[in-house]
């Protein structure tokens, strides 16, 4: 069976799958070199569609905030891939803790032995509203999902660094783009929805000669489960960080930060993070 871009597919166990979204492990590759993934209910995953049922995709762009769900994302990418087929890209748009999450995802890199480029866009904080910026007001405190906390919605942050990470692969004559949103970033972020992943990717295929895809491999779970796969990975989750306000320790009272404590106490693992609060 050819999967088809944009379409939702069931999962024997009844979730939903959206392709692009590289379900299940990875089982060794082809006589080509290809990796293969396999997915639940299904003998094995194509990542691209392919009809042979083995993914043909090769060469990942991971958008690497520096936070816990792409730093997930680079080392699932790293240890399915190689770290020689992966390539991490951050994005400095002038949010009050980009200065901190930037330091995280270039050790991170340094770590894994991942080249990574960094991509300043100082219009961002210039012209753009919001209050996760240098130029915006205070972080309100309380849960993510929280009404108050869409005043640190940056206006389609996702779209514009999809764009630019989607131009690189190409230049870079890579196959994937691979971003760490997940299911509980749906509820204040529109660039986070399924929908959004879907049609983005859509845009990415039909606008590149490579047919450049997306991938969103934590697009239906939640950021427990993806401590889980991060702890099953070994991540080094000092280097990761998470908290609006940018300070040097995580102030533990802002959306980000509950979420991250949340992610850790309901996944059963020790968070070694340091909370002000
Ligand atoms: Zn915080």
């Amino acid at each position: 069976m050819k999967l088809k871009l944009g379409t939702r597919y069931k999962r024997n166990d009844g979730l939903p799958f959206s392709f692009g979204e590289p379900y299940g492990e990875f089982v060794g590759r082809t006589a080509q070199g290809w990796p293969r993934f396999d997915l639940p209910g299904r003998k094995t995953c194509a990542v691209n569609g392919t009809d042979d049922g083995f993914s043909q995709v090769f060469g990942h762009v991971v958008v690497l905030s520096g936070g816990m769900d792409s730093t997930v994302a680079l080392y699932n990418a790293v240890d399915k891939l190689g770290k020689e087929n992966v390539r991490a890209i951050t994005f400095n748009y002038g949010s009050k803790h980009n200065a901190k999450e930037y330091r995280c995802a270039s050790n991170t890199c340094e770590e894994l032995g991942v080249l990574h480029q960094r991509i300043d866009l100082p219009f961002v904080d210039a012209l753009f509203k919001s209050d996760l910026l240098i130029s915006g007001g205070g972080i309100p405190d309380g849960h993510y999902a929280d009404e108050n906390m869409k005043s640190t919605v940056v206006p389609f942050r996702n779209g514009i660094m999809l764009s630019i990470a989607c131009g690189l692969a190409e230049s870079w004559a890579f196959d994937c783009v691979v971003i760490g949103n997940h299911e509980g970033d749906h509820a204040i972020y529109p660039d986070c929805t399924t929908g959004f992943i879907d049609s983005m990717g859509l845009a990415m295929r039909d606008g590149t000669y490579k047919q450049i895809e997306l991938i969103s491999p934590f697009n239906r779970i939640r950021k427990e489960d993806i401590a889980v796969i991060g702890d099953r990975l070994g991540v080094n989750w000092n280097e990761t960080y998470s908290c609006y306000k940018g300070d040097v320790e995580h102030c533990g009272t802002c959306g980000t930060c509950t979420e991250r404590k949340e992610a850790f106490e309901i996944a059963g693992i020790e968070d070694p993070t340091t909370y002000k609060n």
